[in-house]
């Protein structure tokens, strides 16, 4: 680091459990690159003079995090036509003193599955578990993409038929509905569908239970948890155990980072060492 390192980093409120520096400073290094992320802890209320201070520090962009995605929305000058269908910006652009509000959570996630398993969703039937931020991110990015089908199914169901509600108003081409947060309706959603994706966080403990069983599933099935840590969920065992496709969320952790790295580098990054980089901070 000297006068002439460029500076990106992520804000989060807490941070300290941030793989993102690990992962784009692996890449900066091997592509010899004079910059530099960091993880930035900002309180809610601070918000406002942490994107100040950015930007008078002459920083190229940054990430944001939990509980940051929606109320950054309000400081950006614009918003990328997906950051603001989905709602929430999770990579900041700074062009001299404008900020680029982007999302590449749905872009990040489409992309893992191509690059990792050469599966493209335009076409697909897809059952979608929860209707947070990362399912709506997801969601617009499917439908975007073409699927044919979208069952949605959240705990809380009046999440579930606003993300619903929305989709609708961007796309007439998808069937989409709701089904309830039930074995039963679990079982039929998975069994009249080619890709399911759990983006709820159940399944980051240990111990929580498989969403779904085995029984429920078949080889022909893409199983995806966006859950990295653990890398084999309970989800995806059960997936093994049917012989379907299991597909952690490390793939989109480092394909949403890729992205963002194009977007302020305009250069493509060795998304294996990036990978990489991941696995080795996820064994510490
Ligand atoms: P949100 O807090 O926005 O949404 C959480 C979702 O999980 C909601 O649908 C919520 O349902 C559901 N949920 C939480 N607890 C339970 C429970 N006990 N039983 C059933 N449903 C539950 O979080 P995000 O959308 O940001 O993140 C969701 C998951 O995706 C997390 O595990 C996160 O780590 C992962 N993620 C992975 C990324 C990657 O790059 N791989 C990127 C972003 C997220 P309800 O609405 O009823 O509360």
């Amino acid at each position: 680091m000297n006068g002439r390192t460029r500076w990106l980093g992520i804000i989060g409120y807490p941070i300290r459990h941030s793989l993102s520096p690990m992962m784009h400073n692996a890449a900066f290094e091997v592509l010899d690159m004079p910059y530099y992320y960091i993880a930035l802890s900002v309180e809610p209320h601070r918000i406002r003079s942490a994107v100040n201070a950015l930007q008078s520090l002459g920083f190229r962009g940054f990430n944001v995090t939990i509980p940051h995605k929606q109320r950054i929305m309000a400081f950006m000058d614009r918003l990328t036509p997906e950051a603001a269908l989905i709602g929430a910006v999770n990579t900041v652009e700074i062009q001299r003193d404008r900020l680029i509000g982007h999302n590449t959570d749905g872009r990040g996630f489409t992309r893992a599955l191509r690059e990792e398993i050469g599966c493209s969703v335009a076409g697909q039937r897809v059952l979608l578990l929860g209707a947070g931020g990362a399912a709506r991110a997801i969601a617009f990015q499917l439908v975007h993409d073409g699927i044919r089908t979208l069952l949605i199914v959240n705990r809380s169901s009046q999440r579930a038929q606003a993300l619903a509600r929305n989709l609708l108003r961007s796309s007439v081409r998808c069937a989409i509905s709701v089904l309830p947060w039930a074995e039963k309706a679990l079982k039929t959603g998975a069994q009249g569908s080619d890709i399911i994706i759990n983006a709820t966080s159940v399944g980051m403990n240990p111990y929580d239970p498989p969403l779904l069983s085995s029984a429920f599933l078949s080889p022909h099935h893409v199983v995806c948890d966006l859950i990295y840590k653990p890398p084999v969920t309970a989800l995806l065992k059960q997936a093994q155990m049917a012989g379907a496709t299991a597909v952690s969320g490390l793939g989109m952790l480092v394909h949403q980072g890729a992205l963002s790295f194009e977007i302020w580098t305009g250069r493509h990054p060795p998304v294996d060492i990036m990978r990489e980089a991941l696995r080795q901070a996820l064994m510490t």
